[in-house]
């Protein structure tokens, strides 16, 4: 594969991303002289949880690990790409050793100075470089980046406290980071909603306990869930659907117990009592 091959959206490894861009197989910023390039790589992984999304912008932080970080070597030819025409490209590692191509990103304008704790629990200053992205065509869709938010909360559980309270020192939260993103939303039948909710009665259809709560109009609080999930083709019918307490809504969807569901799908045959 070559650069010109290679589409937004696409994961690599590192050795691909090496001997595509001829540049180096480690750091954050890898610059390549002949072919004018400058590689971006954020990657939280590394444990630097310091970039951040806002909207199509990243701010990424500048290289150096120790000390003020100083507008000299790849700081520097990030900082003066729109002079020398430098191109940059920019990954992210969503999963662990693999590199999503964001495609070519512009340096848009001021570089933000912020502080921050160094790895030798220094405070010192760091540079931020609002990042544009070129192609805007391309956006994430969700389901693909919390399937990703999985994987780093994993990594992150490996970790002792006292490293995470270390990490939460060196990045006290600031903004959220946040971004564009795609996804498919399911209109669900209202009739169906009030039908199914009706036949539940105020009590959970899996637990059979009473609702936790009533809503601010005096409505048992229930939630209606779908069996086979519509996102997976399931049916918005009577039979595939169910009136559930947030807890069980909740465990259907991270457990998928066989047994809950068979259970929910001989109660949605049911006939309501009230309706
Ligand atoms: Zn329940
Ligand atoms: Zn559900």
């Amino acid at each position: 594969m070559n650069i010109k091959e290679l589409q937004i959206g696409q994961e690599i490894s590192n050795d691909q991303l090496t001997e595509m861009f001829e540049v180096a197989n480690t750091g954050g910023m890898r610059k390549s002289r002949k072919n004018n390039l400058l590689i971006l790589i954020s990657d939280p992984y590394k444990g630097y949880y310091t970039n951040r999304w806002d909207g199509d912008t990243l701010y990424y932080t500048g290289t150096g690990k120790t000390g003020d970080q100083k507008l000299e070597k790849q700081n520097y030819d990030l900082a003066n790409s729109i002079n020398t025409g430098l191109q940059i490209h920019l990954f992210e590692v969503l999963n662990p050793k693999r590199y999503f191509y964001h495609g070519k990103v512009k340096f848009a304008g001021n570089i933000i100075k912020e502080q921050q704790i160094d790895n030798k629990g220094k405070l010192r200053d760091v540079l931020i470089f609002p990042l544009e992205r070129i192609a805007h065509n391309y956006v994430m869709e969700l389901e693909y980046l919390k399937q990703k938010e999985k994987l780093t909360d994993a990594e992150i559980k490996k970790r002792n406290s006292k490293e995470i309270i270390d990490l939460l020192e060196k990045h006290k939260p600031k903004t959220a980071s946040k971004r564009l993103v795609s996804s498919m939303y399911y209109e669900r039948n209202p009739i169906l909603k009030e039908f199914v909710r009706r036949r539940a009665n105020g009590k959970c259809e899996l637990c059979k306990e009473n609702a936790p709560f009533l809503d601010n109009k005096g409505n048992p609080f229930l939630e209606v869930h779908h069996i086979i999930w519509l996102s997976r083709n399931g049916e918005d019918t009577i039979e595939n659907t169910v009136a559930l307490c947030p807890n069980c809504h909740r465990k259907m969807h991270i457990l998928e117990d066989k047994n809950d569901m068979e259970k929910l799908i001989k109660i949605s045959k049911q006939l309501p009592d009230v309706v």
